[in-house]
């Protein structure tokens, strides 16, 4: 049975447990006893399967309604493992301006295994079509971009991945499954950070993948076991708990996210800000035609690159801290954080200069935020 989103997210892990647990046990074993000679419980060793972790892949599968779900010790762990299914020579079309960490290991690891990629504006149908190369293999999207808030149009690189016969892999996590579902518009591999709003608390680090297609979960089942990047079971069952309230949570940060980037729009030293939800940017169409809202996370630029260290120093609600999503609100200095490792050069022309400030919008009043934000930009 097909339920809503509210009641598939409260229920997770519940109804599975042979003795009726409501919250599904966290199975501390890293090797499972066989029944029998050649037999199997199902389970044999916790990297291959393990049951805590097989509840939250069950769930993610079924949220993002995909074929299998894959669950990892971090977003860099499932990232690694989606760029294990490349091979030397094959060429990526790759977000420019996407989480600082999957252009390290692009530039760092990947290309020294030959491993090739062009960065493309992902908001530009055009410009993606014309850095399609005979060996490029697949397109890898995040949207909203991080930090600047850009929107892909999914259906139509869902389009060009099948005219050239390319993996369609998307970066879901500033939205979530309860926002956007990137495989019901055509991508093979929805990928996210679950640190970040599937967790939501600020306490646990995680990845998860889900893949569409029985022959691709199967090849990819296979990398995840091997390279054995994957979540350990009280980590598992922090995910499971954290997503319980994912509903609840991100309609309240989204309409935080919304009150708050339309604030700063009327702030004197705010000269730019960049959030999909305000009707002047320039992907809100798109954002209302594939996606059930907007998000949470916002950037904007002030004035002058002298004010950001007493901005960061005087907040006093909203913490300078790397990560978003949590119930928390943070915000980061992407220059010096999270984008530091992309060039000085590129990151300027992306727009990611020393005047861009991300705000992460957690569940806190509206008008706290606000009084923390105006305070500290006086
Ligand atoms: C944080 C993040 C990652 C990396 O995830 P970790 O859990 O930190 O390894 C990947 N993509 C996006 C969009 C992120 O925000």
């Amino acid at each position: 049975m097909k339920m809503n989103i509210l009641t598939e997210l409260a229920q997770i892990g519940n109804r599975r447990d042979p003795y009726g647990a409501i919250s599904f046990p966290v199975y501390h074993s890293s090797t499972f006893a066989h029944p029998g000679f050649g037999q199997s419980t199902g389970f044999d060793y916790s990297r291959t399967g393990n049951p805590t972790r097989q509840a939250l892949e069950d769930a993610m599968a079924s949220l993002e309604e995909g074929t299998k779900g894959f669950a990892f010790s971090s977003g860099m762990g499932a990232i690694t493992t989606i760029l294990s299914l490349f091979s030397q020579g094959e060429h990526l079309l790759v977000t420019e301006d996407l989480y600082g960490g999957t252009y390290r290991i692009l530039e760092e690891v990947f290309s020294r295994f030959g491993l090739q990629v062009t960065f493309v504006d992902s908001s530009d149908l055009d410009t993606i079509a014309k850095e399609i190369r005979p060996h490029t293999k697949a397109i890898f999207t995040e949207t909203p971009t991080n930090p600047l808030m850009k929107i892909a149009d999914l259906k139509g690189i869902a389009s060009l991945c099948q005219k050239h016969g390319l993996l369609n892999i998307v970066d879901n996590t500033f939205l979530t499954p309860y926002l956007q579902k990137p495989l019901t518009l055509g991508a093979d591999i929805v990928i996210h950070s679950g640190t970040k709003y599937l967790g939501g608390h600020n306490d646990v680090v995680a990845g998860l993948v889900v893949v569409q297609g029985e022959e691709l979960a199967a090849r990819f089942g296979r990398l995840q076991n091997s390279l054995g990047a994957t979540l350990g079971p009280q980590d598992s069952w922090l995910i499971i708990r954290g997503l319980k309230t994912l509903a609840l949570r991100m309609r309240a940060q989204e309409e935080n996210a919304l009150q708050i980037a339309q604030w700063l729009e009327t702030h004197p030293l705010v000269t730019a800000v960049y959030y999909p939800g305000l009707k002047h940017h320039p992907g809100y169409a798109t954002q209302l035609e594939q996606a059930r809202g907007f998000g949470a996370m916002l950037s904007f630029r002030v004035k002058s690159p002298s004010l950001i260290p007493e901005i960061l120093k005087s907040l006093k609600i909203i913490s300078y801290a790397e990560s978003l999503g949590g119930v928390e609100s943070l915000i980061t200095y992407p220059a010096t954080q999270t984008h530091a490792d992309i060039p000085h050069e590129v990151r300027t022309r992306l727009g990611v200069d020393d005047c861009l400030l991300r705000l992460s919008l957690g569940i806190e009043a509206a008008e706290d935020l606000i009084g923390d934000l105006e305070q500290a930009l006086k």
